[in-house]
Order: C-alpha cells, then sequence, then structure tokens
C-alpha cells in the first residue's frame, strides 16, 4: 500500500500529517515572508543602478536558501537541530541557543497558523485535490497578508503565480465554473481599479495600490464573480473597524496608510469556502 492510499484510507494520520506538513511549510514561509522583500529591494536597486548607467554593485549572494539563517542579535548560525518547526523555539525556550537573546514568537506563531490552515483544509474537504489547492492558497495569502502588513507590498511573484493557480483548478471545476472565475479575475480587477482612479479623481490621493487590484482579481479567479461583493463588503467592514481601533489607540492620523491587502485576504478566503451560505442566509425572506 503506497502512501496515498494510506492517508486516504486514515483519516487520522491524514490529519496528522497534514498538521505537519503546515509546520514545515510554515517554517519556509517565516523565511520567505523576510527574504522576499530583501530580494526584491535589490533586484529594485540593481535595475536602478543599470538605467542610470552606474557601475553594478556587487553583494553576496542572497535568496530564499543563502545564506544559512543566523541570530540578528549575535551572528550565530542556527544549526540544523534549532530549526525543527515549534519543537525547537520550545526546547530553546524561545531564546537564542548562544546569546539567550529572545527569538521573536511571530517564527512559531508562522509555523502554527500554516499548520493550522492545513489541517482546516484537510478538514474541511477531507482526502481531496481541493484541499491540497486550498492550502496552497491560504499559505499563499497568509505570505501576501505579512509582507503587505510590513512592507505596504504585495509581490507579483506571489500574487501572479496564484491568480493563475485559481483559473487552473476551476479549469477543473474544483470550486466554481471556469466562466465565473474568469469574470471573478476581470471584474476583481476592474472593480478596485475604478474605485483608485474615481478616489483619485475627487481627492488627488492613492487610495490603495495596484496590488490591491491584482489580489482582488486573485480572490475572484478561485471563488468566482460571485464571492466579489461580499468579500469587498467584508474587507471594508473589518478595515474600517479595525481602523479605527488603531487610530484611538495608537494616536495614527487619518491618513496614515493602512494596507487593505490582509482584510481582502482574509475577506476572500471566507467568501470561497461560506459565501454561498453567508449570502444566502442574509437574503432569505423574512430575515
Ligand atoms: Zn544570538
Amino acid at each position: 500500500m503506497n502512501l496515498l492510499h494510506f492517508l486516504a484510507s486514515q483519516p487520522l494520520a491524514y490529519l496528522i500529517a497534514a498538521t505537519l506538513l503546515g509546520l514545515i511549510v510554515g517554517s519556509f514561509l517565516n523565511v520567505l515572508v523576510h527574504r522576499l522583500p530583501v530580494m526584491m529591494n535589490r533586484q529594485w536597486r540593481d535595475e536602478a543602478r543599470e538605467a542610470l548607467e552606474l557601475p553594478a554593485h556587487t553583494e553576496p549572494r542572497f535568496d530564499l536558501f543563502l545564506p544559512a539563517s543566523r541570530c540578528p542579535h549575535c551572528q550565530h548560525q542556527i544549526r540544523a537541530w534549532e530549526n525543527i518547526p515549534l519543537l525547537s523555539y520550545l526546547c530553546l525556550r524561545g531564546r537564542c541557543a548562544s546569546c539567550k537573546t529572545p527569538i521573536s514568537p511571530r517564527y512559531p506563531l508562522v509555523e502554527l497558523a500554516g499548520a493550522g490552515l492545513a489541517l482546516f483544509a484537510a478538514w474541511h474537504f477531507g482526502f481531496s485535490a481541493s484541499a491540497g489547492v486550498l492550502m496552497l492558497l491560504s499559505w499563499g495569502l497568509l505570505s501576501l497578508s505579512l509582507i503587505d502588513i510590513e512592507h505596504q507590498l504585495l509581490p507579483d511573484v506571489l500574487v501572479l503565480p496564484l491568480l493563475w493557480l485559481g483559473l487552473i483548478v476551476n479549469a477543473f471545476g474544483l470550486f466554481v465554473p471556469l466562466q465565473d472565475a474568469v469574470w471573478g479575475a476581470v471584474f476583481g480587477y476592474l472593480s478596485l481599479w475604478s474605485v483608485f482612479w474615481l478616489f483619485k479623481l475627487v481627492t488627488g490621493k492613492d487610495g490603495m495600490g495596484y496590488g490591491d487590484f491584482k489580489l482582488l482579481a486573485l480572490l475572484g479567479a478561485w471563488g468566482g464573480w460571485q464571492i466579489l461583493p461580499l468579500t469587498l463588503l467584508l474587507a471594508s467592514l473589518v478595515g474600517a473597524l479595525l481602523g479605527l481601533i488603531m487610530m484611538r489607540w495608537r494616536g495614527q492620523r487619518a491618513s496614515t496608510p493602512i494596507p487593505f491587502g490582509p482584510y481582502l485576504a482574509i475577506a476572500g478566503w471566507i467568501a470561497l469556502l461560506w459565501g454561498g451560505q453567508i449570502t444566502t442566509f442574509y437574503l432569505q425572506p423574512g430575515f
């Protein structure tokens, strides 16, 4: 009996395997979220130097694999046993093995989130292709949200492949018919693009970034055009609410940019999974 057959016939083993996979992927997402913006920055700088005909700047290699991870405080190189998701953090009691500086709880939290999303997808869809692709989408949206919060960036290198993947999975009708997915991508992009230009014409300011249009196109490609109104509504509600709380709490001015990406990501993810039920519930006669 091969591994796939085993997992298909043993629900508990399948859920455990999905959770472990999620922990490992979560550990990789920590690297991705930290390094991708740095890599993009370097690339822009290199391109700018080239355009300005300045001599090329040679820097040591920096990508998702090299250099090896180090403690930001003492430069101690993280050994393999210190890099086991969650377990290492617990064994080291949240401190660097060498200099004992506290390690940010963000690392184990992202690993836990990666595991939680995988476990949810496995539980929600059972042993199926839908579960596998929902894991990919969820990890992708998690990474995008974290990068957007920290850098106000939604990298094309993550958004565009996920958009294509949405169209591909729906070519097999996994979530919605392909036709709905294509219009979802088109109207997802155009709706925020129109809001952006309207806002700019009226106020002269940029209200959001082009990354947000592409992110909504991505969500439309997965859930079809039907999820767009609910996604926008949920994202605006949560965004407005959290925005108000942040303004009160941190005393931020209303003009401080608040990334819209994480709200869109969460709202779209919810709408993809339960959009049908939520809409039917609210449109019931007599409600
Ligand atoms: Zn250290």
